[in-house]
């Protein structure tokens, strides 16, 4: 299928585009262009946005749930409810996020969620739903002191012997997995598993600054939500969120929901780590996208008040944040443009799973994925794979 869709302006997202055309074929993207310059085939179709602004689909690294389905429980057909109220909020991909668990719960989740990816790949759906690409495993090897929610009689010592198992049930789909460096033995699985090609996300770590660096040299280069579940930035014990911050090569995500950061703290962040490697992510449970109530997160009871996840101990428990939300809050708590705005929710992120598939960009030969926004970052629609709502 062929068809072009034109706008005011297309955010590739580095480069600013007016009176952009973007030409799509058989689900990739055939040409960026401006308007005038190309012309399409005979009798394309054409779907105007005037006054709108082309963006690449967000891509979510963190999202343990949404829509009432909680990935921990969930099968390949379960995520669909899922995956459409992520498509509704401009996410084309995603991470499936495992949390800790018994080990025989995170194996299993492990084949199940490792099958939907699978069946995502070679049976690709014609309806607006994001595409989970790969697996993040969030626990077992977690700080006792900062597992936030994670269960703590379920955190593990590290051992590369569990880690395997791990691979092996997830048949190497895992893209992500958040450890904490200061665990014994934690740079050797570090380094196995940056050999395998897992990025090694810092986090749920009470680390001080020579064992979060001694992590990064092992190989980690992404941080799991900085600041939360994290020993705190201090003027004389800087610790792991220093680290990270001064590691020009290594990313962060956080979770910018003016709940779990105040927007200080966001500003502040996004100063120090730029452009190129803040990384906007939910951190989302099934919560997201339904009324305040009782949910669960994995094995845990949540209670959601007022958008705000808390456990029984009133500990956080994920969020209730959509990827649009966050980049809209980043627009007003930090007052930066949609431009830069977006390419924390779409480039940044492709750049962590260093995908040979091209997301997060608009550029030739990449997935259609593709979202229509408003000039405050409402999005209008989305487009996964091509497909596009009628
Ligand atoms: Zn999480």
């Amino acid at each position: 299928m062929r068809f072009a869709v034109t706008a005011s302006v297309c955010l590739t997202p580095r480069r600013y585009l007016q009176n952009a055309m973007l030409l799509i074929e058989d689900g990739l993207i055939a040409a960026v262009a401006e308007q005038g310059t190309l012309e399409p085939p005979q009798n394309t179709r054409r779907i105007e946005f005037p006054g709108a602004l082309l963006a690449p689909g967000y891509i979510d690294l963190h999202v343990h749930g949404g829509a009432g389905c909680d990935v921990m429980q969930a099968g390949a057909g379960a995520l669909a409810g899922l995956e459409q109220h992520l498509a509704r909020h401009g996410v084309t991909s995603y991470l499936p996020t495992l949390l800790t668990a018994p080990a025989d719960e995170i194996l299993a989740a492990l084949d199940r969620l490792a099958a939907a990816v699978e069946q995502a790949e070679t049976e690709p759906t014609a309806e607006l739903r994001a595409q989970p690409i790969g697996l993040h495993l969030e626990g077992p090897f977690l700080s006792r002191e900062q597992c936030g929610v994670h269960p703590v009689e379920h955190l593990q010592p590290v051992s590369l012997e569990l880690f395997s198992r791990f691979w092996e049930a997830a048949r190497g789909r895992i893209k992500i997995m958040t450890v904490a460096p200061e665990l014994p033995g934690a740079c050797e699985l570090i380094a196995e598993a940056t050999r395998r090609g897992i990025c090694v996300s810092l986090g749920h770590s009470n680390a001080d600054y020579a064992e979060a660096r001694a992590g990064i040299a092992a190989g980690a280069r992404h941080a799991t939500h900085i600041f939360n579940a994290m020993r705190p930035l201090r003027h004389r014990d800087p610790g792991i969120a220093a680290a990270v911050i001064n590691a020009p090569a290594v990313s962060a995500e956080i979770i910018a929901d003016g709940i779990h950061i105040a927007p200080g703290m966001l500003e502040l962040f996004l100063r120090a780590k730029g452009r190129e490697s803040a990384v906007l992510v939910t951190d989302a449970m099934s919560a997201a996208g339904m009324a305040d109530g009782h949910y669960r997160l994995g094995s845990i009871e949540v209670e959601v008040r007022g958008g705000a996840c808390l456990s029984p101990e009133g500990k956080l428990a994920g969020s209730t944040l959509t990827l649009d939300q966050a980049v809209r809050n980043v627009m007003s708590y930090a007052r930066w443009d949609l431009q830069d705005s977006v390419r924390l929710a779409t480039d940044n992120p492709a750049r962590v799973l260093a995908a040979a598939t091209r997301l997060g960009t608009l550029a030739e030969g990449a997935p259609a994925n593709i979202i229509v926004l408003s000039p405050s970052g409402e999005v209008l629609q989305t487009i996964v794979r091509g497909n596009v709502k009628t």
